[in-house]
């Protein structure tokens, strides 16, 4: 044995086993493991990952002692066989794979038919039995080494094999003859030659080392490199090198060769589910090139090797204790089992799956929590098409073509028929479904961008199949009924025509293509009873509570829906932007400062008179008489009280909805935040308005100018018109008419303008240079309390009027963005007092809690303090992440952030999972120190990290109450606060 500075080079696979995959790669070490347990692989060795990296710090050089080892294997493989590498009577052929650690499906190199030269060809035919399969092995070899190892682009050899079909009118490879085969064979020499000045070398062993060079050198292919980055893969680890002796699946009829789940991965249901193609080599099924057999037909044709595949395959999960990705051979009606993984499977299938084993006693709730993602969870909440909008589409006859449903799921964009154009369509923000004959990996940062995927070839094993599953995108496969035309980019299916940039809408379950976009929506209950199974574990097993956050009936019943065990976040502001609110918060903000001052001043002189001394209260009594008398004669305030009591009724409806959607469990109500500008409209719109409002009115042109805005009505209008039923027919009038019609009076436009000016005066005054750090949050509360008086009185009144229907509420009031204990010391006991006045008032005994955020870092550093004043705190991790890092949380993504992710300046987006060692440090401390004062002081969090598995893996281990999330990803939460408490997850 031949040892260097990585120490032992090559293992058998006799040597290795199933806990070797960082050294052997998943590919050997899952060969190996087949070959100890008795499962019949081919004979073979694998070359360490160690070795690979050895490789590369020797600057692409084998270390010494490689090549002496790898003949030594080779003849160990030619004792086993009874062949011998590069013999022309015996000779032995052999594929060359790599095979990294972690599964790159298609993105590395592989080289079969090692050892078949001109001179060892005949030796091949005669082992086969066969010219043609043996000329053929020859010819894919030259092919694959020409490409993979010479570097000539594909479509050379490709093109040149077409041409020989097109001559000989045959429509596959293997219809090809020995004098056509041989034919290619020298044309593909000649490429060679042609491309490098050389001919292709006659020694196997110089063949052999180029190959292996080729499969380390492959883990660093741009592809390659694209699909690390992506999935997150370590480009440190390297690639194994498994060399094994070839089986032929393209010996004839009892041949073949195939791929199979040992369930499906796409429902998870448990059968055989996979392609078999006869007379062929496992890349024809992988490529996608002809339409495999689904795996079931063998039970006709071969029933015994059917038998033998399921056995197989049932022991192969059973070892495994999970479901299998199996590629076999069938070498003259001998089975060999090429590889075996972990299968890659659906969220909806590896939900199935892990219920399933455990229900069958194979693996232990536990371990099914850690089989399943917790992110994955919302992707079996995926949308689906809308029934009613479906069938519409059906009925309308816009059902285009039906592939096999490859990964479920819906989605509707734009057709686009290359990857390169979908990616610059989708970075330009539009939806892609990309679609193809087939894909290959070169098509993968295409797939990366698109919505969903569509290939008129392939099965369910296709390239584009196992990448979209992968991926958790919809993908329709096989869709033999597209045609391509000539130019590329449109296709054809039964007699109507899709061109590039024509919407289309794909159901990766059922397999149907439609033109049009459909509208999706979420799955039904009952497709999720192995899901509430699992989350019924899941909360079994998990100490943190999962809250939601949601600002509407209908989003708090969908979050009780889903688990969630109260609202953390519900954020009032959201409730103001309705159409038939914005006006009246609008108003509100033009008024309130006076207003408030006017009435703050009457108060102030009202507290002076309570403690002053006789000689001074006649002064102040006088003095109140006229700041009342203001306040009653101000127009200000009496249009303030009269919008603060419009919205007061619309909030208590709001709070009366949700209260009682969530049936007793807890609600924290958020009072006021957003930045005010949020409910204006933007200065740089207004002005142009109000300037072409101007132009109209002044000036030459001022008739034309009604004319212009007249008409730009009539358009606008007729766009409204449009969306209702018979609108075309006034649409189609109002044409006909438009000379005729009256536009604006003058006095109309006066009055708009007077409008626009006001508004402009108003987002003028409110202009802030930084809004997210500007009047928000408790900032207004201070400034205008009559706001958050309104809305307390409003959540106590929602609050009581349940109560007294018989219905439990707990109501939590929470005050945001406070960054000093003043802030709540000054707020506090007004809104308290104005909770327990509106509830003695209306006589019913509700409870309610007064907490705040913690989403400024001075809060957190005081958070002590702050406990004192507080009965909960929540996390406000959005605002603590945009400003411990001071990046703008509406500007960083698309300025910086994103690059820096790309450039490993930050290992990941903060406002999508949290900055442990930062935003978190702040969080610890706050936590240390609200406990401190109260060691039960409840703490959540309801920015979005609530939604992150590992950032909720950290909010558990840092002892918090509970997480909110939205809705969708309440499942996530609860199966990521059960995976943290198995310690599966760590932050
Ligand atoms: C937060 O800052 O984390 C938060 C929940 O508040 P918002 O996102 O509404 O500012
Ligand atoms: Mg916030």
């Amino acid at each position: 044995m031949t040892t260097t500075s990585v120490g032992k080079m090559i293992y058998r696979l006799q040597e290795g086993g199933a806990t070797m995959v960082n050294l052997l790669g998943g590919k050997g070490a899952h060969a190996s493991e087949m070959a100890r347990i008795g499962i019949s692989v081919p004979p073979g060795f694998v070359i360490t990952t160690e070795t690979s990296l050895e490789y590369f710090r020797l600057g692409h050089q084998f270390p010494s002692g490689l090549w002496d080892e790898i003949v030594r294997h080779v003849s160990i493989l030619e004792e086993q066989t009874g062949r011998k590498f590069g013999d022309p009577k015996a000779p032995l052929v052999i594929s060359v794979r790599s095979g990294a650690p972690v599964s790159m499906p298609g993105m590395m190199d592989t080289i079969l038919n090692m050892g078949v030269v001109d001179s060892t060809v005949q030796g091949v035919a005669e082992m086969m039995g066969d010219e043609r399969p043996a000329l053929d092995a020859y010819r894919r070899l030259i092919q694959g080494f020409g490409n993979v190892v010479l570097g000539i682009e594909k479509h050379r050899f490709e093109e040149l094999l077409e041409i020989t079909k097109n001559k000989l009118g045959v429509e596959f490879d293997y219809q090809l003859q020995p004098d056509a085969l041989k034919g290619l064979i020298s044309e593909f020499k000649d490429v060679i030659k042609e491309d490098t000045g050389s001919e292709l070398s006659q020694d196997p062993w110089e063949l052999l080392k180029a190959a292996v060079d080729a499969v380390f050198d492959s883990w660093n292919n741009p592809r390659a490199i694209t699909y690390r980055d992506f999935q997150g893969i370590s480009h440190d680890v390297g690639t194994a090198c498994v060399i094994m002796a070839m089986v032929f699946g393209n010996l004839g009829d009892d041949s073949g060769t195939g791929v199979l789940f040992s369930r499906s991965p796409a429902t998870g249901q448990k059968m055989l589910y996979g392609e078999f193609l006869p007379n062929a080599q496992g890349e024809d099924v992988v490529a996608g090139i002809r339409t495999p057999h689904r795996i079931e037909s063998l039970k006709d044709t071969w029933p015994k090797i059917f038998e033998e595949i399921e056995q197989t395959a049932r022991l192969l999960e059973q070892h495994y204790k999970d479901v299998q990705d199996i590629e076999f051979t069938v070498e003259r009606g001998k089975l060999y089992i090429l590889q075996t993984r972990a299968a890659k499977r659906t969220a909806p299938a590896a939900v199935r799956i892990g219920v399933e084993l455990v229900h069958e006693g194979v693996i232990s709730k536990e371990q099914a929590l850690g089989r399943i993602e917790a992110s994955e969870v919302s992707a079996v909440l995926m949308p689906h098409f809308d029934p009613t909008a479906k069938q519409a589409s059906m009925k309308s006859g816009d059902l285009f073509a039906v592939g096999v449903g490859g990964s479920p799921g819906a989605a509707s964009g734009i057709a686009v028929m290359d990857p390169d154009r979908a990616v610059l369509k989708a970075e330009s923000g539009e939806k892609v479904i990309l679609v193809r004959h087939e894909t290959n990996p070169d098509d993968v940062h295409g797939i990366i961008k698109a919505s969903g995927v569509l290939t008129s070839r392939g099965g369910m094993t296709s390239h584009a199949a196992v990448v979209t599953r992968g991926l958790g995108k919809p993908c329709v496969v096989g869709c033999e009924e597209l045609h391509f035309e000539q130019d590329g980019m449109s296709a054809t299916s039964r007699g109507k025509l899709i061109k590039e940039g024509d919407l289309i809408s794909i159901d990766g379950a059922s397999g149907e293509v439609f033109l049009g976009l459909i509208d999706t929506v979420a799955p039904l209950s009952e497709d999720l009873e192995e899901l509430n199974e699992l989350l019924s574990w899941a909360d079994s097993a998990r100490r943190l509570k999962v809250w939601a956050n949601a600002d509407t009936p209908e989003d708090a019943s969908l979050a009780r829906a889903n688990g969630a065990e109260g609202i953390g976040l519900c954020r009032t502001e959201h409730m103001f932007f309705a159409e038939e609110r914005l006006p009246h918060i609008q108003k509100l903000l033009a008024i309130g400062p006076e207003a408030s001052q006017l009435i703050d001043h009457a108060k102030s002189i009202e507290h002076l008179l309570q403690d002053a001394p006789a000689s001074e209260r006649h002064a102040l009594q006088k003095k109140l008489k006229i700041a009342n008398e203001e306040i009653d004669n101000s127009e200000a305030v009496i249009n303030f009280h009269q919008e603060l009591s419009k919205l007061e009724s619309f909030q208590t409806g709001d709070f009366y909805g949700i209260f009682k959607a969530m049936a007793g469990l807890p609600v924290v109500i958020r009072l006021l935040d957003a930045p005010l500008h949020e409910f204006l409209p933007s200065y740089e719109s207004l002005l142009h308005q109000v300037s072409d409002l101007q132009r109209r009115l002044e000036g030459e042109g001022k008739a034309s100018a009604w004319v212009e805005r007249g008409r730009d009505l009539l358009n606008e209008a007729a766009s409204e018109l449009m969306k209702v039923p018979s609108g075309e027919k006034i649409v189609d009038w109002l044409s006909e008419h438009a000379d005729h019609v009256d536009v604006l009076s003058e006095e109309k436009l006066h009055r708009l303008l007077d409008e626009k000016e006001e508004m402009l005066e108003l987002v003028e005054k409110l202009h802030e240079s930084n809004p997210m750090l500007g009047h928000r949050g408790c900032r207004v509360g201070l400034t205008m309390p009559e706001i958050y008086e309104m809305q307390v009185r409003a959540i106590v009144t929602a609050a009581c009027r349940l109560k007294e229907e018989g219905l439990d509420v707990s109501p939590e009031i929470m005050i945001p963005i406070v960054s000093h204990v003043n802030e709540l010391k000054w707020l506090r006991p007004r809104l308290r007092e104005m909770a327990s006045r509106t509830r003695d008032a209306l006589g019913v005994k509700v409870s309610y809690l007064f907490g705040t955020m913690i989403e400024v870092p001075r809060a957190a550093l005081t958070a002590g303090e702050i406990a004192l004043e507080a009965e909960f705190f929540s996390f406000g991790s959005n605002d603590l992440t945009q400003m411990t890092f001071a990046f703008s949380r509406d500007d960083a993504e698309s300025k910086f952030l994103n690059h820096y992710v790309d450039t490993d300046v930050l290992p990941k987006n903060p406002f999508n999972s949290l900055d442990v060692s930062g935003v978190g440090k702040l969080m610890s401390m706050a936590t240390y120190e609200a406990r401190q004062v109260n060691p039960d002081f409840t703490i959540g969090i309801c920015g979005e990290h609530g939604g992150d598995p590992l950032s909720i893996a950290f909010c558990n281990e840092l002892g918090l109450n509970y997480v909110s999330a939205s809705p969708f990803r309440v499942p996530v939460a609860r199966l990521a606060a059960a995976q943290s408490s198995l310690g599966l997850i760590k932050s």
